[in-house]
């Protein structure tokens, strides 16, 4: 049975994902008074096709995580090939700023290990109970949480701040009716599965022009390979059929990576994703803040949202230390500064009105807006790093070419 939630913590945190899990472990390690809570249970999956960029990565092995990822089985990832109808251009990854692998862990795995190392930082982790509603101050200002637990049983828990990493459909930001002040004109719609038998070839993203596919490489020699299409061909072909639809647009866009994944064996379904149009939300407020999706979620045909979370936990976590009106407006301020070519490419690529030449544009703006943001991290003062990760100093000195 667990030990009773304790009716005060300094920050209640609502979502043990990546951005949630990241920002508990985070003010934990600052030295905060942490409760983190997810209603679902500890490795759990969720929809995702895994892909970390540099910036995730920097962040896993700036916080000594990466090496607990590598050791559950994570594919190191040594090139990324972006391939526009039959042209091939592979980009090797460089040694940059302590990262010259990629990696795209199983959210059962990456998840669950953010949480871990919160707790291990001093958090109350707890799976099963939920948020069902917010306390208020008469002023307005959130004091706390109420939260149900797995026996229904109902607590109301005070905080200094409660953070809402809870997802696209944020109980947190519903409640203290966070507006969106930006959103996107377009969603993409996907399908996936986990391939067995493929070579780790790196990241590769094809591109013709309607359809969009990847395959990444994931834990234990598994590769996720996703289709990316227009929602409206997902409804009339997909949903029906996702098996057949997944296939037909796989070969449509690659028949060298349909033919590899004919000779391959399906590890898990196909699962299906019908499309979700960005937002950026009102991301702060008196004894609350978002993260996450909660607050800002792009497209996900640029596979960023992981490595944002990563990167916004970051700076959530130095404002609610800071503990100011002006450090927390200044979260969301860097967040948004930082992810807004992010957003606008995401969105672009995922409205399918490019052609080959304008895809590779819209990656350049995309690469542009990556390398500012990791020039943004690692700018941070390292005076108030967390711990480092030793153990996973670089390792493949020869590509840093
Ligand atoms: C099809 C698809 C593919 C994607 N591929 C990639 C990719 O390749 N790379 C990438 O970087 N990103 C990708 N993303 C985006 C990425 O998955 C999200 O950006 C990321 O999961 C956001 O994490 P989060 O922690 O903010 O929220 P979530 O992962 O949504 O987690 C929210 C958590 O909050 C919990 N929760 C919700 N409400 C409550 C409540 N009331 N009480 C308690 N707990 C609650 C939920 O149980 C959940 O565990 C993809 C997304 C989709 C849909």
């Amino acid at each position: 049975m667990d030990a009773p939630l304790k009716p005060r913590y300094d920050a209640v945190v609502i979502g043990a994902r990546c951005a949630g899990a990241s920002t508990a472990m985070l003010l934990a390690r600052r030295g905060m008074d942490v409760l983190l809570v997810d209603r679902d249970r500890r490795g759990a999956d969720t929809l995702s096709t895994l892909a970390l960029m540099r910036a995730g990565v920097l962040q896993l092995h700036r916080w000594g995580v990466l090496d607990r990822v590598r050791a559950e089985g994570a594919a190191p990832i040594r090139s990324t090939s972006f391939v526009y109808g039959d042209e091939v251009i592979e980009v090797p990854i460089k040694l940059r700023d302590g990262v010259d692998t990629l990696y795209a862990p199983r959210r059962t795995s990456l998840d669950a290990l953010l949480a871990d190392a919160a707790a291990d930082a001093g958090a109350d982790v707890r799976y099963g109970p939920r948020l069902v509603d917010l306390v208020h101050a008469s002023d307005g200002r959130v004091t706390g949480a109420v939260i149900e637990d797995r026996d229904r049983a109902v607590h109301r828990v005070a905080a200094d701040v409660v953070i809402g990493a809870d997802g696209l459909k944020s109980t947190v930001a519903k409640t203290v009716g966070a507006a969106a002040y930006r959103e996107g004109r377009h969603a993409a719609a996907a399908a996936y599965a986990f391939w067995s038998g493929l070579e780790n070839r790196g990241n590769r993203w094809y591109y013709r022009p309607g359809v969009s596919v990847g395959a990444i490489p994931t834990n234990h020699g598994n590769t996720c390979v996703f289709v990316a299409i227009p929602p409206a061909r997902f409804r009339d072909e997909l949903q029906g059929d996702m098996d057949a639809g997944y296939h037909r647009a796989l070969r449509e866009c690659s028949a060298a990576l349909a033919d590899e994944v004919s000779q391959g064996v399906c590890a898990e379904r196909v699962r299906g994703f019908p499309g979700h149009l960005g937002h950026m939300r009102q991301s702060h407020g008196p004894g609350w803040a978002l993260v996450g999706d909660a607050g800002y979620f792009k497209d996900p045909i640029t596979a960023h949202g992981i490595s944002d979370a990563l990167r916004d936990a970051e700076y959530l976590a130095r404002a609610v230390e800071q503990g100011t009106e002006r450090a927390m407006a200044a979260y969301q301020s860097t967040r948004d500064e930082l992810s807004a070519a992010l957003f606008e490419s995401s969105d672009a690529i995922a409205g399918f009105e490019w052609n080959l030449d304008g895809v590779q544009a819209l990656h350049k703006d995309l690469s542009r807006a990556m390398n500012h943001e990791v020039e943004a991290l690692v700018s941070l003062d390292p005076q108030t790093e967390p711990t480092l990760d030793t153990s996973s100093t670089p390792h493949h000195k020869g590509d840093a070419s």
